[in-house]
């Protein structure tokens, strides 16, 4: 699934691509793909500028004529490209979206369709029909703010993966965070004192701003709009790594069962008791 640096990179490239541009056509060819309010998304988008591309979570918002925003998820396998109006319609595309003077096209193509499309007032603030509250945006989030929010009784890992609590991280770059601040992701959240929490804070901005930096994490999926990979990939030290030695300390990665999520932990660097400092 996209997590935050990788909608982050798709967001800009899309920002670069097609702010100011108008809507000429959009084909949808899947309607229960497509949420909210007014319908039909095929008669309201021509016409509509696209002022601005904003990242919010793992939701790529498109600001059209006020106060309209479409904001598409992603999902777990959804992929937006630009590509040639003449270029072969691949299976599961559900959405085309045309533009004025624009050589290319907008496909939203989602296999499994846990993604979708949503139009929304601005003011619902990208609320809508099976779009659940999000919590803070983690980047510009503060320690006191992040400690104030683990003080729950709940799996750290299960906490961080829940978007009404704190918004963007998935599985990837929780257990990432998890790994370097040397926490087992089945401590309780509410364990960690504000000195620990601090760190593992650091650990998700720095992880996250470096996974932006080189733009994403590919594994199945995720492509940018224009089809390449991303790369931390390559910089992942736990996740995808069951049964290979841990880039820290050599011991072999395991990969337990935690908050329903497959979770890769180093059983030496990431001691189940609170870690001391
Ligand atoms: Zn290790």
């Amino acid at each position: 699934m996209p997590e935050l640096p990788e909608v982050e990179t798709i967001v800009r490239a899309l920002s670069a691509s097609l702010t100011g541009l108008t809507v000429s056509k959009v084909v949808v060819h899947r309607k229960d793909v497509i949420h909210g309010y007014p319908a039909p998304l095929s008669k309201f988008l021509p016409r509509q500028t696209i002022s601005r591309i904003y990242r919010r979570a793992k939701r790529i918002v498109m600001v059209l004529d006020e106060p309209t925003e479409l904001v598409i998820h992603l999902g777990m396998t959804g992929r937006l490209d630009v590509v040639s109006p003449k270029s072969v319609i691949e299976k599961h595309t559900h959405l085309r979206m045309a533009f004025v003077d624009y050589d290319c096209e907008l496909r939203f193509r989602d296999p499994r369709r846990f993604g979708g499309v949503w139009l929304l007032p601005a003011v619902d603030k990208h609320l809508g029909p099976r779009l659940g509250k999000l919590g803070p945006e983690p980047l510009p989030l503060k320690p006191t703010d992040f400690f104030d929010l683990l003080q729950r009784n709940r799996q750290i890992k299960a906490l961080l993966l829940d978007q009404s609590a704190i918004a963007g991280i998935g599985n990837i770059y929780c257990d990432e965070a998890l790994h370097a601040a040397g926490i087992h992701p089945t401590i309780k959240s509410d364990s960690l004192d504000k000195k620990i929490a601090g760190q593992l804070l650091r650990h998700i901005k720095r992880i996250l701003n470096k996974a932006i930096e080189l733009r994403g994490s590919t594994l199945s999926d995720y492509r940018r709009p224009d089809g390449s990979s991303g790369g931390y990939q390559h910089q992942h030290k736990v996740y995808d790594r069951e049964d290979r030695p841990c880039r820290n300390c050599g011991t072999m990665i395991e990969r337990l069962q935690v908050a329903g999520r497959s979770s890769f932990v180093c059983p030496n660097c990431q001691n189940k008791s609170v870690p001391k400092v």
